[in-house]
């Protein structure tokens, strides 16, 4: 059974491997694209997860809002698989954002992040994307990409706070 693995295991602190293309169709990687919605589903405020949090090292990423139901549509955040992503584009402007991430229990923090970005990626069908976002899904991209390159946000946040059953009531998503 995938699960997510601990804060400190290895594969949340290095640089995750490229899949080579051709291996996207096959069992092994729709089996973790598979693996991947399965843990993402079962966390009550997730909204995306990368293959090192469970412990798999190599470039996918996925999102998937499972607070949707209670989402407004305008605000939805929409399904996407992004394979070997790199973001190739990004506004000047960076933002503060409030973040909460599934590999780092009860705990929030501020980050500064682009308002804007644009990746480039693979669907899970192997066919290469493009695609701009602005506001919660810009900065899913980044939070993403930084698990992929080995870093927490954790590692660059400038303050951190435990959280409180209110306060992930009201608020938060964890990516
Ligand atoms: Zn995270």
């Amino acid at each position: 059974m995938a699960k997510l693995v601990d804060q400190k295991h290895p594969a949340l602190h290095q640089i995750a491997e490229e899949v080579p293309v051709e291996e996207i169709p096959s069992p092994k990687i729709q089996k973790l694209l598979k693996d991947m919605r399965e843990v993402l589903l079962k966390c009550p405020r997730g909204v995306a997860i990368a293959a090192p949090q469970i412990g798999v090292p190599l470039r996918i990423f996925l999102v998937h809002d499972t607070t949707a139901e209670k989402t407004d549509q305008a605000t939805r955040i929409p399904d996407m698989v992004a394979i070997n992503p790199t973001i190739v584009k990004t506004s000047k402007k960076k933002e503060e954002m409030e973040e909460g991430c599934l590999s780092v229990p009860n705990l929030y923090g501020k980050t500064k992040r682009y308002k804007n970005a644009t990746l480039r990626a693979f669907d899970e069908h192997g066919e290469e994307y493009t695609r701009n976002a602005g506001g919660l899904l810009a900065h899913i991209f980044q939070h993403e990409v930084d698990h992929l390159d080995g870093t927490l946000y954790i590692d660059h946040a400038h303050e951190t706070w435990e959280t409180n059953e209110l306060y992930e009531k009201t608020k938060k998503k964890d990516v």
